[in-house]
């Protein structure tokens, strides 16, 4: 049902829902969390949580989690903010950062939602092309005039990642602030937390759901400077990480490091397997130093659905700039990547 205008404001009216479906499925390879499971300190953590714990508030800006996450991040507590998930860093961060009326560049194809944190928040989404190389256009994002830059590295959904010198010349060249969100950032080869330190105009966001692999906790955060962290924290309130999260996501910092590694090193080993495979039936995904793989297939929609009756679900893209209908599948243990490869191949003979 769609509101009446004098209901919702008149940003709100073309604004969708976020549409997955919710997957029931045997290997489902579709949103890019650790399929290896969540680390054993933090589920340990969950189970101890004492049962008067929930009556009171958690910590309003979750001072513990941020000590922790700013050593892990090698920087003081003062230049991290957390929030309810990333998305809701980044959606506080718009918010803080732009006034209604002035614009977000990014370049297409990147994170879907996105432009739907832009609208939200009265801030009009302008996309740029990213380059042939797959790389970020700074001159083109500089043209827009934007007063946020949105650069996504390691980039959902291609997997392909920003050059050092591209978003060197980008911070240089700015008119506003940069937001580079590294939500995949510990499955590549190189992070940019640094450029946080660099400028006073940037804020390198982050998540405990893909590596850390505790999505459904919902813990996000953001690095920068005391300056632009003061900002989104006043946009994103008080007590957005809920008690058992904070709890579960010290217990990972503290003690399933290792575990995280071990889990980081599988990802990139499945992943580089998976896109080998892809290769040898005659598909040519691009590279990814992500916790997926992209995969350019004409008809998508149609391979995911013979996919999914052999009970596997990836993530279907329709008419992606530059790249066309694709399947992202996320890399997971040998064995679900068997059954994708399976379903694949069974799918694309009866295309
Ligand atoms: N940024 C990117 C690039 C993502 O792919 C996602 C999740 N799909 C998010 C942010 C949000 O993740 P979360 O809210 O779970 O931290």
């Amino acid at each position: 049902m769609t509101a009446s205008p004098e209901i919702a404001r008149a940003a709100y009216r073309d604004v969708p829902l976020y549409s997955t479906e919710s997957i029931s499925c045997d290997v489902d390879l579709s949103d890019n969390t650790n399929l290896w499971g969540a680390p054993p300190a933090a589920q340990q953590a969950i189970r101890e949580l004492a049962d008067g714990s929930f009556t009171r508030y958690p910590s309003a800006y979750a001072l513990a989690l941020k000590e922790a996450l700013a050593a892990y991040a090698g920087v003081h507590q003062s230049w991290i903010v957390t929030g309810c998930g990333s998305d809701d860093v980044l959606a506080s961060a718009i918010r803080a950062l732009a006034e209604p009326g002035q614009s977000l560049a990014f370049c297409a194809p990147s994170f879907a939602m996105i432009p739907v944190f832009a609208r939200i928040n009265g801030v009009v989404p302008v996309s740029v092309p990213m380059t042939a190389t797959w790389d970020i256009d700074p001159d083109a994002l500089i043209a827009t005039g934007a007063r946020i830059i949105y650069v996504c590295s390691p980039n959902n959904p291609t997997g392909t990642t920003a050059s050092r010198a591209a978003l060197d010349r980008l911070i240089a060249g700015a008119p506003g602030v940069v937001i580079l969100d590294e939500a995949y950032a510990e499955f590549a080869e190189d992070s940019r937390i640094d450029l946080a330190a660099a400028s006073d105009r940037v804020l390198v966001v982050r998540t405990m759901s893909k590596a850390f692999g505790l999505a459904g906790l919902r813990i996000g955060y953001a690095v920068g400077t005391p300056a632009i962290v003061a900002e989104v924290e006043k946009s994103r309130g008080p007590y957005k990480v809920s008690m058992a999260a904070e709890r579960a996501a010290l217990a990972a910092l503290a003690k399933d490091r290792t575990w995280v590694a071990a889990r980081v090193a599988d990802a990139r080993a499945s992943r580089d397997r998976l896109a080998e495979s892809l290769r040898t039936l005659g598909l040519a995904p691009l590279p990814s130093q992500a916790n997926f793989v992209l995969v350019p297939i004409p008809g998508a929609a149609a391979v995911a659905r013979q996919m999914r009756e052999r009970g596997v679900a990836a993530r279907v893209f329709e008419g992606l700039p530059s790249i066309g209908d694709a399947l992202r599948i996320t890399a997971g243990p040998a064995s679900m990547m068997e059954r994708a490869i399976d379903a694949l191949q069974g799918a694309l003979a009866c295309a």
